[in-house]
């Protein structure tokens, strides 16, 4: 099963996109920030490679690995939504991201900014797949995390 039955056509749409036709994929040679995620309920695996400009905005993004179309397809938007942004964007993203996925509510200019993101909102009625969506969002958390403590180690 690559897509879970019942979701809405055009949500379908919109991650089969994503899915046939994955934005980033590959990996960056000596990247500021990696880190890789997998989902053992599902086997998905996202291995995300990042750069950071001079001015300090994830300038180029890239991301390997293989599993469902849910998890790969949810990991394509992502990068396509932080392209060029700053950590802090990418952070607040990730906040608003696993708020709607949980159920919560977000205000009209969240959803705005989520854009496309939302056609992964159907996921959420197949709770077991939830994880697939969030599997390059965690990671990217990951990734942050540790590039945030080795910049403090350095300090
Ligand atoms: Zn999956």
């Amino acid at each position: 099963m690559q897509i879970p039955d019942g979701l809405d056509d055009l949500y379908q749409e919109v991650i089969l996109d994503h899915y046939r036709k994955p934005r980033h994929r590959g990996s960056l040679i000596d990247p500021d920030l990696k880190s890789e995620g997998f989902n053992p309920f599902c086997g998905d695996q996202v291995i995300l490679s990042i750069k950071l400009s001079n001015e300090g905005l994830l300038s180029e993004v890239a991301f390997d690995g293989q599993g469902c179309s849910i998890s790969q397809a949810s990991a394509s938007m992502l990068l396509n939504n932080i392209n060029g942004k700053t950590i802090a964007h990418a952070e607040t993203l990730i906040t608003d991201f696993k708020n709607v996925m949980q159920g919560g509510i977000l205000s009209p200019a969240q959803e705005e900014s989520m854009g496309e993101l939302l056609a992964l909102q159907g996921v959420r009625e197949f709770p077991i797949r939830i994880k697939c969506a969030l599997l390059g969002w965690t990671t990217l958390q990951d990734a942050i995390a540790e590039y945030k403590n080795s910049k403090e180690a350095k300090r």
